[in-house]
């Protein structure tokens, strides 16, 4: 008989927002009175299937014990590292006393409020008998310019990219424990400082299933996107 495999959050909060133009990490400021990482921990905290959810903190963090759900039973920190891939692998390493190699984990970025619980519920369905696992991912719209690295700072247009085919990387990822921490030590170890943990698997040689996901799960990362958050969650 083998034992049930549980569901696991991991969320990289160890950020400091340099794109924001403000004093607070991005996933400090506020929307309609609370911090943008309540909303996306809240998620997790509050569905069912979820059994733990692990969050990066930066050193010196001073805001996280503030916070109403810090004390939340369901979660636990972990320091944070240089880069967010840092940051997922020690998440994974804390994980790793009280999870299974074989157990699932949704990795989601705190900076991302608007995810909720049917998009947990839709890659849950589709992904947890796929043998890989994969991410919330949104196909792209508009015509794709790649930018000139020439001499005037990438403002003139080198070239279009064909869009077919190309899709948006959004989070959660969802991964089994084992293999996307093998994934990512490894990619570390190749100086590969991956964005997202599909990039760690797919240099694995994996392949993903992309879950169509909603526009509306922006990444908190230039000041408009606070209204704009704001909109979506009022
Ligand atoms: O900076 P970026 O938009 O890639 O950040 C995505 C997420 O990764 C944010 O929630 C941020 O707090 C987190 N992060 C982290 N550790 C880092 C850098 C970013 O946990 N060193």
């Amino acid at each position: 008989m083998t034992d049930a495999v549980c569901f696991w959050a991991v969320i990289p909060a160890a950020g400091t927002g340099t794109r924001m133009q403000t004093d607070l990490p991005k996933q400090y400021l506020s929307i309609n009175g609370r911090r943008v990482i309540e909303y996306s921990l809240d998620a997790f905290c509050t569905h069912p299937l979820i059994a733990g959810v692990i969050v990066a903190l930066a050193a010196g963090d001073k805001l996280w014990e503030g916070l109403t759900l810090a004390k939340h039973p369901k979660i636990k920190t972990t320091p944070g590292g240089k880069e967010r891939c840092h940051s997922v692998l020690n998440c994974l390493h804390a994980l790793s006393s009280m999870a299974g190699a074989e157990d699932w984990v949704l990795v989601h970025d705190a900076a991302r409020p608007c995810i909720n619980r049917e998009d947990i519920d839709r890659m849950i369905a589709t992904l947890r008998d796929h043998p890989v696992g994969g991410l919330l991912a949104l196909p792209v719209r508009d015509t794709m310019k790649r930018a000139d690295t020439g001499q005037d700072s990438g403002q003139h247009v080198s070239e279009t990219v064909n869009r077919q085919g190309l899709w948006h990387a959004l989070t959660p990822q969802m991964f089994r424990l084992g293999r996307l921490t093998l994934a990512l030590e490894q990619a570390i170890r190749q100086g590969e400082l991956v964005t997202d943990e599909s990039q760690a698997l797919e240099l694995a040689g994996f392949k993903p299933r992309l879950v169509e996901g909603r526009a509306e799960n922006i990444k908190i990362t230039r000041p408009s996107d606070l209204k704009l958050a704001e909109l979506y969650l009022a």
